[in-house]
């Protein structure tokens, strides 16, 4: 960590801190990999790495802390930029909160806030990651990048569909989603380690987290047809070809 003092944000102004947290301590057994699907190269360089390079590019972060898992040796033989903790959990929301309790015994006040996000989300801009910290650092509660849904929704039964849902008021929940050390702390500690994401932590104690606008691009790379699809874009932007790199 660049700064330990309490509550001295490393530009000298009065801003409140922002950490960044990047849970990257899953196996990745959805994408039916033998390794973690965060190390998978893509673009000439293993997924997290481009995920990093988009935090190291917003200046308005104190710092950058990886949870990775136990025994993890990825980033021991790199020079690194940012704190890497070997605290990861059994669930995300595990890595999460131990993450978070890393950050406190770092320096960090419950009152800074930390933008949490997923390490396989690898194509997340630095114009995002301001844009979210801009609509949060007002607002009571935090929140967190998010895109309309623009398919029609089905639940299943068997294998059929069983009903409709309308779509005009449902949103896919993205990361970074940001909010205050302390409030996200008890949030996760009263929602219990099955939560897949913090804002369902926070809405467990009544608050409503603000939604923010993100990109289509912001996906979690997940299942194997995804690691094509970002391997392209990746490129695609590094290459410069217009309209298929989003700086948004
Ligand atoms: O598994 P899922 O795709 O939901 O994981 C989202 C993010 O959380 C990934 O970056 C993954 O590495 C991380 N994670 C974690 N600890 C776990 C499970 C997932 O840090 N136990």
């Amino acid at each position: 960590m660049s700064d330990t003092s309490e509550n001295s944000p490393a530009d000298g102004s009065s801003k409140t801190r922002c950490w960044a947290l990047i849970p990257c301590a899953g196996s990745g057994s959805r994408a039916g990999l033998d390794s973690p699907k965060q190390y998978q190269t893509l673009a000439g360089k293993p997924m997290v790495l481009h995920t990093l390079a988009a935090f190291d590019a917003v200046s308005r972060l104190t710092g950058i802390l990886v949870v990775v898992a136990s025994g993890d040796a990825f980033f021991s033989s790199r020079m690194t930029t940012w704190q890497v903790a070997d605290c990861g959990g059994t669930t995300r929301a595990q890595s999460v909160a131990q993450g978070l309790e890393y950050l406190l015994q770092q320096g960090a006040s419950g009152n800074d806030w930390v933008l949490v996000h997923d390490a396989a989300r690898c194509l997340i801009t630095p114009a995002q990651i301001n844009h979210l910290i801009e609509a949060c650092e007002t607002d009571s509660v935090g929140g967190l990048l998010a895109h309309p849904l623009a398919d029609t929704l089905k639940c299943a039964l068997d294998g059929r569909v069983a009903s409709t849902l309308a779509r005009n008021d449902k949103w896919l929940a993205q990361t970074p989603q940001m909010f205050r050390i302390d409030l996200l702390r008890r949030a996760l500690a009263q929602a219990g380690a099955q939560v897949t994401d913090e804002s369902s932590a926070i809405e467990s104690m009544g608050l409503q987290p603000l939604l923010v606008n993100g990109s289509a691009q912001n996906f979690k790379v997940t299942y194997p047809e995804d690691f094509a699809l970002a391997h392209a874009l990746l490129e695609a932007r590094s290459a410069g070809i217009p309209g298929k790199g989003a700086t948004t």
